[in-house]
């Protein structure tokens, strides 16, 4: 498989050129917006790392901080804005929120070619996590069909995108969840070409899982993010399981997502703007939440 880190260069050195070669047209850089509410040690770090991504290819950031008592009327102003700003390209509305804002509303009220986490999941931008991952083995020729993939986790943002990206391609698709037994995740572990692990459990796949099996070209990409006691960052697999690849934590996943995130921002700036000519006004905005 490639290196994925010089994978990323690469990437971040072609959207830069496809930057730079469309600016002058339109009249300026892309821009992505970020939302963030509350105070999240987690959440800055992530919109640190994000703001450093998009400065390197040329993308400006705009970031707008709610503060922990923020309700969700003050998060759909703030879209609102976002939504009807034309300078703005894209956006995203950082997780996770604090508990009393409900986040399925983000998805309810982003206009779909302005939402660049992509879970809209329109032709310009796809959820950043499975798309990445896709877009990482598509670099690798990897031949999907007929291959027996594995989702581990079910969520609306990782689990299903990525299982509907895997069917869609023609893989034989197993999806497990917090609910599966041990005995059948570890009889599909080893019947797997393709595992996909997103469930948020440290030392979910174990080496021993795979004694029993007969394949040994078994991908494995580990998209858990964790912290153990010390409070360094582990994901759901233990280390050098006994497979042909399997990605790094940290240094994986994280990074393939962030590579998407990028992607789906300069896909939503290259777009015809009357592609985003649906517009709302903060009145009727509010009248149809409230339907
Ligand atoms: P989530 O909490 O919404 O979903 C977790 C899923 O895992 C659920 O569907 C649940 O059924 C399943 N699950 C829980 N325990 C399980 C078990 N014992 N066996 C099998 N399945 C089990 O989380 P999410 O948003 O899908 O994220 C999953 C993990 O991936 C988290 O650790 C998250 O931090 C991480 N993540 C990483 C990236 C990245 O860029 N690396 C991006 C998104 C999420």
């Amino acid at each position: 498989m490639v290196d994925i880190k010089e994978y990323i260069k690469s990437e971040k050195k072609k959207l830069k050129d496809a930057i730079d070669k469309a600016a002058p047209t339109k009249g300026r850089h892309p821009a992505l917006g970020i939302i963030k509410v509350g105070i999240n040690e987690a959440s800055n770090r992530y919109v640190r790392n994000k703001a450093k991504d998009c400065n390197e290819v040329g993308i400006d950031t705009i970031i707008e901080s709610l503060d922990d008592s923020a309700c969700d009327e003050d998060l759909l102003n703030k879209m609102y804005q976002m939504n009807n700003d034309d300078k703005i390209d894209a956006y995203i509305v950082q997780m996770p929120l604090p508990h009393h804002i409900n986040p399925y509303m983000v998805n309810a009220h982003i206009i779909p070619t302005k939402d660049a986490d992509g879970f809209t999941n329109t032709p310009f931008a796809n959820p950043a996590t499975p798309y990445g991952i896709i877009d990482y083995l598509n670099e690798n020729q990897y031949r999907f069909c007929n291959k027996n993939a594995l989702v581990i986790g079910r969520s609306d943002i990782v689990g299903k995108p990525m299982a509907k990206a895997l069917i869609e391609r023609n893989c034989n698709v197993t999806v497990m969840h917090s609910k599966t037994s041990d005995e059948n995740r570890i009889r599909a572990i080893q019947n797997a070409d393709l595992i996909i692990c997103a469930a948020g459990v440290p030392g979910l796949i174990k080496t021993t899982d795979f004694t029993e099996r007969a394949k040994c070209d078994t991908i494995v990409f580990d998209v858990g993010i964790n912290f153990d006691s010390n409070g360094k960052l582990i994901g759901d697999c233990e280390k050098d399981l006994p497979v042909a690849y399997q990605t790094p934590v940290p240094g994986g996943v994280g990074l393939l997502t962030r590579l998407r995130l990028l992607k789906n921002v300069v896909n939503l700036y290259l777009i015809d703007d009357s592609a985003k000519a649906h517009k709302m006004t903060n009145k009727e905005w509010l009248k149809e939440e409230r339907k």
